[in-house]
């Protein structure tokens, strides 16, 4: 079980749903950012070292995820502003 995230900007940037795992850390699904793609993806927890499912480049994984009220947004893989932000889509198994 974990949760969709989606993350969006301002500029028009949308990473589409992201399945984040919760629960079992290492079976899971961690946000990341590629810097080649300029993209925000879900990556497996349990693969070492995370790469890329799409360039198979090195990815940095995100350890805030700026969800819900208060949030403070993210710096943003397309435009560099922080004003990233992500919000919840619902749940998956
Ligand atoms: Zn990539
Ligand atoms: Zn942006």
């Amino acid at each position: 079980m974990g949760a969709i995230i989606r993350a969006q900007c301002s500029c028009g940037y949308d990473s589409g749903a992201l399945p984040e795992g919760v629960g079992f850390a290492r079976r899971g699904n961690l946000i990341a950012r590629c810097i080649q793609c300029r993209d925000i993806i879900a990556v497996r927890a349990d693969t070492s070292p995370m790469r890329c499912h799409q360039c198979q480049g090195p990815v940095v994984i995100l350890d805030r995820v700026p969800i819900g009220e208060g949030a403070v947004p993210i710096e943003c893989p397309r435009c560099s502003e922080m004003t990233l932000t992500c919000a919840a889509e619902g749940m998956w198994d």
